[in-house]
């Protein structure tokens, strides 16, 4: 397969506890390269958008404030099959259930507060990237 871009996050709970260079010691490890990255503060408004899909779920406000609870990291991964492949460094969305050495196992707190987002398609990734990142900003 050829190369792939992917979005990714680090979530308010790692980059509270200082977690932003162990989650990238990750991703690195697991054969991505991050090709753009900048450290923000999410208005509630572009949570609500990015995370828009959710909207109807029990969940959705909690969900928008934790993720306006402090700085998130924005990531563009480059890779081999990089939207698969993210989501496996990454592990399941309950870190109960998340395997042995992937990020969420590794430092999630709860369900929620668990670290790390990434695209679930390559589609997805596409807007997500557009979202976040202009093409002067991704740097391959
Ligand atoms: P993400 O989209 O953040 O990569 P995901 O694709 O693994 O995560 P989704 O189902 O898209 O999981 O849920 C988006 C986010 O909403 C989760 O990562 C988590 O932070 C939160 N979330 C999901 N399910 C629950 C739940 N049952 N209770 C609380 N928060 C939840
Ligand atoms: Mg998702």
């Amino acid at each position: 397969m050829a190369l792939e871009r992917t979005f990714s996050i680090i979530k308010p709970d790692a980059t509270r506890r200082n977690l932003t260079g162990k989650v990238n010691a990750l991703l690195e490890a697991g054969g991505l390269r991050i090709v753009a990255q900048k450290r923000i503060l999410l208005s509630r408004a572009q949570a609500e958008t990015f995370y828009g899909v959710h909207k109807e779920r029990p969940f959705f406000n909690d969900l928008v404030k934790f993720m306006t609870s402090g700085p998130i990291v924005a990531q563009v991964l480059e890779g081999e099959n990089a939207v698969a492949r993210n989501r496996e460094i990454m592990g399941a969305t309950n870190p109960a259930n998340a395997a042995e050495g992937t990020i969420r196992k590794t430092f999630a707190e709860s369900i929620e507060a668990n670290s790390a987002h990434g695209s679930d398609s390559a589609e997805n990734a596409a807007i997500e990237i557009a979202f976040f990142f202009s093409g002067l900003e991704i740097v391959g």
